[in-house]
């Protein structure tokens, strides 16, 4: 904390410095002024917590010069004490009074009763300090909390808005196979329509992802794998994207392996994105390179291409959160701004860096990844059987679909009869129960959400019924985090999917089933 300053008017020397002896303590600066002159600069210059101040001065009194005092803004509120010789008549005394006076003192001084009484100014003045320390640092967290107030409007009004993008085409082709089925575009708006689906999903996905990974939520599953398994399960992913923009692809991997202690999913996410935004960001027909190689003790994995490029000074920003080149966003194609900071946070996770180079704007851009390699570079013990290929003819299995949502129970039953199952659905978790001894489910897909009895409850009422002790039971939620699964296997659910539940994996882990 800066010191406390205390100004001495006396026109005598020996004054001045009896009263520094007797006041002088740490964290006090004492200024001297012999003359109401030299006191009135000092008081504009420096900001006084008490000045003592000798009555009797030639020139300008120590009353003058209160009133001055009492006259300027800056020096008005400065408490005064008024050093008298013997006792000051009661006419002075108000004329001290009127002045601002706060308080007389005696001469020959009392040693203690000064140094009480400017005690009492040195803790005020203190006080004083710490209320502005507060509110300073108040008034900074209401700054934050204003700014981050209005990026989150900012990003809600972004995010209803992107939401809206894919929900449009689906209306409308929705509509079109509504009043005609056989419409002549029928196949195209499907595809259309399974396109706009997947990237809503994909940005609720990564909306999700970006708040677990801030909130330390997500859990890399870390296995030996090879970066090139990275590098060919992110193509797949991309290879749509980057072919409909008609970009010409270079892939440059090395024979020999390079073996990552890494989650292989997550690292896919991130080189898709790159990927992705490779191709969003580079105008139709352009060249897109991705190539994986060994530097030292790390893996480095490169995305470039010859698009629209990064200004220099937002090079580092693109990783943030929400950032967005401002004239790219025609080019975003529903983003949010949000893939490069979740690239960011992954790659940290496994102790990795990203970063961004562009020559400048209209001149491609490099983003590259750096992920340490394993170790020792021994490849994986045995590898576990790659699960069979899909059974061909699947077993028709009896579901019971338990959600209070209609429309989602319905859909789900619709593609349990696809599939060649049979199912009932129940919308009230009381009513489950009850209708699965009548129904002999096979497998059970429960809801979480339900209203009364959750689906936590309902499982563990059937894991109680003889009959259901063993069934598949699949818990169907939208909550994926890690809690939340540590939640359904307590309730003693066999698995936990998150929805909307795809119709491959419905029909995958229904064959798994019905295989063991
Ligand atoms: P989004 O693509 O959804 O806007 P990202 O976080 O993936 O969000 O990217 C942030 C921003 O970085 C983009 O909006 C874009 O301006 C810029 N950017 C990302 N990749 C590239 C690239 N390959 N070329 C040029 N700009 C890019």
């Amino acid at each position: 904390m800066s010191p406390v300053y205390f100004l001495l008017v006396d026109d005598l020397e020996e004054n001045l410095l009896s009263l520094e002896a007797l006041l002088r303590r740490d964290g006090l600066v004492l200024l001297k002024a012999r003359s109401g002159d030299e006191a009135l600069e000092l008081l504009l210059q420096n900001d006084v917590a008490l000045a003592l101040v000798d009555v009797q001065m030639p020139d300008l009194n120590g009353f003058e010069l209160a009133e001055l005092m009492r006259g300027n803004e800056r020096t008005r509120r400065v408490p005064i004490i008024f050093v008298t010789a013997g006792n000051a008549d009661s006419r002075r005394r108000f004329r001290g009074y009127e002045a601002g006076a706060v308080d007389f003192i005696h001469k020959p001084i009392e040693a203690d009763i000064l140094r009480g009484k400017a005690d009492v100014f040195f803790e005020l003045y203190r006080q004083r300090q710490q209320i502005a320390i507060q509110r300073d640092q108040l008034k900074a967290r209401s700054d934050a909390l204003e700014e981050a107030d209005r990026r989150k409007d900012e990003f809600l009004a972004t995010l209803a808005h992107e939401l809206r993008n894919p929900l449009a085409p689906l209306r409308h082709g929705l509509d079109i196979l509504c009043k005609s089925p056989d419409n002549a575009h029928a196949v195209k708006i499907r595809e259309m329509m399974d396109r706009q689906l997947v990237h809503l999903v994909r940005l609720i996905d990564d909306l999700l992802d970006v708040s677990r990974v801030s909130m330390g939520k997500i859990e890399l599953r870390v296995e030996r794998i090879q970066a090139a398994e990275v590098v060919r399960s992110a193509l797949e992913a991309s290879q749509p994207q980057i072919d409909a923009a008609r970009h010409a692809l270079t892939v440059d991997v090395p024979p020999e392996p390079i073996w990552l202690d890494a989650d292989l999913t997550r690292l896919a996410q991130v080189v898709g994105n790159l990927l992705n935004n490779a191709a969003k960001y580079t105008p139709e027909g352009g060249h897109i390179g991705l190539s994986l190689r060994a530097d030292g003790d790390e893996a480095v994995i490169a995305v470039s291409d010859d698009g629209l490029g990064i200004p220099a000074d937002m090079r580092s920003k693109v990783f943030q959160l929400f950032a967005q080149v401002e004239n790219h966003t025609g080019h975003a194609k529903g983003g949010l701004g949000i893939g490069l900071a979740l690239v960011k946070q992954l790659v940290a996770m496994h102790d990795g860096t990203v970063s961004a180079e562009s020559p400048g704007t209209g001149q491609g851009s490099v983003f590259t990844v750096r992920i340490p390699m394993a170790a020792d570079t021994a490849g994986p013990g045995p590898r576990a059987e790659p699960s069979p290929a899909r059974a061909a003819a699947a077993q028709s299995l009896r579901v019971l679909v338990v959600d209070d949502n209609v429309e989602v129970a319905q859909t789900i039953g619709w593609m349990l009869e696809e599939i060649g199952h049979q199912y009932r659905l129940i919308h009230d978790g009381r009513e489950a129960l009850e209708a699965a001894r009548d129904f002999r489910p096979d497998a059970i897909l429960l809801d979480i959400g339900l209203p009364v009895m959750d689906g936590y409850a309902v499982c563990r009422a059937f894991r109680q019924d003889e009959l259901f002790k063993d069934t598949l039971i699949i818990a169907q939620t939208g909550w994926g985090q890690q809690r939340d699964k540590n939640l359904a296997s307590e309730a003693r659910f066999d698995r936990h999917l998150v929805k909307p539940v795809g119709y491959d994996d419905l029909e995958r882990i229904l064959a798994e089933m019905a295989r063991t």
